[in-house]
């Protein structure tokens, strides 16, 4: 699993890592060092952080929702290439393809199918 934060994805603004970033994050989902301060300033106050309650993209200009598509796609991409990596964990485990499909809700054939690329 690579941990650099090269071509990373911040899930927050889509800012994309070089080898001066830093990253915070889990489970697939990135955050920025920018971000992780940015969003620090906004949860320290209750004012701000009231701001965070109302939907923030009827703010956004038209140009602003459209740039925001593939941002989201990227961080799309970089969630199935992590799930895709804890996959290749669990198996280098010596966990079944019937364990992947039961805690993913599908059967053992399916998790095979969609993983097996990977993970064999
Ligand atoms: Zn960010």
């Amino acid at each position: 699993m690579d941990h650099t934060p090269i071509g990373k994805v911040c899930s927050f603004c889509g800012v994309v890592g070089t080898s001066k970033s830093s990253f915070a994050g889990g489970l697939g989902a990135l955050m920025c060092s920018h971000c992780v301060m940015k969003y620090y300033e906004i949860m320290s106050s209750p004012e701000t952080k009231r701001e965070l309650q109302r939907p923030w993209w009827n703010v956004m200009t038209d140009e602003e929702i459209l740039a925001t598509v593939p941002k989201i796609t990227a961080v799309q991409e970089q969630l199935d290439d992590f799930l895709r990596e804890w996959i290749k964990v669990v198996r280098s485990r010596g966990l079944t393809w019937a364990d992947v499909g039961r805690v993913m809700g599908i059967t053992r054939q399916a998790a095979w199918q969609r993983f097996r690329a990977y993970a064999e």
